[in-house]
């Protein structure tokens, strides 16, 4: 073979292996690892947040829940100062009124959950447009200390009495979702005038706000104050503590919660975050409150709730839409002009 013949032979050779590579189906471009994290902003009281991080866990084996609790108010405006880098995947748990806000403000992403099937009352307990579904149903109630000598309140007006100057702990608005359920709850059964009217009133006998909507159950419970005003299953959850208290309600209607949870809008592990979100809406993992010394009842079909009791009482039809719509406004006129919030009980 002359070389002439080699160097052609060579350059065809060469030619089909190029042929033959190029053919070859492209590499599968390396997958993005799954996330191993959820970032969880959690408003229910803290052992509650750190349950559901250990069932959610257990439940999804290589998934990692970071959790802050927050208050609904202050979740909020973390939300809001977060917006463009946010830091938490899924809100979970506090009054929906929130959750509308948060809607409105274009903070939380729309998610539809297969699960939202499972909803006792889609209409109800979910958005229309799938940005929020509810997770627990409260009822407002009141704590009074046994040893307080005051007999505990049945109606609204009984929080007025001269008696209970000073002997009154409630959370402020602007922090806790619990503490706005009952200003508009009264704004709802008075009128706006009428409402804030009582509101001034009922002020004058406030001992002091905290942050939290569950801790007057507690301070009332050490004897700071001789009533708290805060949802039924919080007061529940101090009983069963062992504190000295008795629950009672209005006899004229009280206010009621559903707890929300909501995807945050640019969620950065958004599937971990959709696996929160069904899970939560499964009626096993709504059974798991009492083991964490929470009481509120469920959303889903096939769920026991733990004190069927504490929503078999005379509520307002509460307008979460209306309450969500204006909660900005509202929380600021009960800061300008029934009380600020500088200096809050934690
Ligand atoms: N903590 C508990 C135990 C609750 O039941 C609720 C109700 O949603 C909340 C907190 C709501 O939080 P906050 O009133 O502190 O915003």
């Amino acid at each position: 073979m002359n070389i002439r013949r080699l160097l052609v032979s060579l350059a065809v050779l060469l030619m089909a292996v190029l042929l033959v590579v190029a053919c070859q189906p492209p590499a599968a471009a390396p997958q993005p690892a799954a996330s191993t994290e959820l970032n969880v902003l959690c408003t229910p009281q803290v052992e509650w947040c750190e349950g559901m991080k250990t069932e959610f866990e257990a439940a999804n084996p290589g998934i990692t829940v970071n959790f802050v609790r927050l208050s609904s108010g202050e979740a909020l405006t973390r939300l809001r100062n977060e917006k463009d880098n946010p830091q938490f995947d899924i809100w979970w748990g506090g009054p929906v009124d929130s959750f509308i806000a948060a809607t409105n403000e274009g903070l939380l992403e729309q998610y539809d959950s297969p699960n939202y099937a499972n909803l006792l009352n889609p209409t109800l307990m979910a958005d229309p447009d799938k940005h929020w579904a509810g997770v627990y149903v409260g009822s407002l109630g009141f704590a009074t200390n046994n040893n307080s000598g005051i007999t505990p309140p049945t109606s609204w007006d009984d929080l007025l009495k001269p008696e209970l100057k000073g002997q009154i702990l409630i959370a402020h608005p602007s922090s806790s979702g619990t503490s706005y359920t009952m200003v508009c709850t009264r704004l709802q059964q008075l009128g706006e005038e009428a409402g804030w009217d009582w509101m001034r009133q009922f002020a004058g006998n406030v001992l002091q706000y905290t942050k939290s909507g569950a801790a007057p159950g507690k301070f009332v419970g050490q004897g700071e104050a001789a009533v708290g005003v805060l949802f039924s299953h919080d007061v529940v959850a101090e009983i069963e503590k062992g504190s000295p208290l008795t629950l009672s309600f209005p006899a004229e209607g009280t206010g009621f919660e559903i707890g929300g949870m909501g995807i945050i809008k640019g969620a950065k592990n958004l599937d971990n975050a959709k696996k929160w979100f069904d899970w939560a809406l499964e009626p096993a993992t709504q059974e798991l409150g009492p083991k964490y010394n929470a009481f509120q009842a469920p959303t889903v079909k096939g769920a026991a709730a733990s004190k069927p009791e504490l929503l078999e009482v005379n509520l307002i039809d509460y307008d979460f839409q209306w309450c969500g719509d204006n909660k900005k406004a509202f929380v600021d006129k009960f800061t300008n002009e029934i009380a600020g919030a500088d200096s809050l009980k934690e």
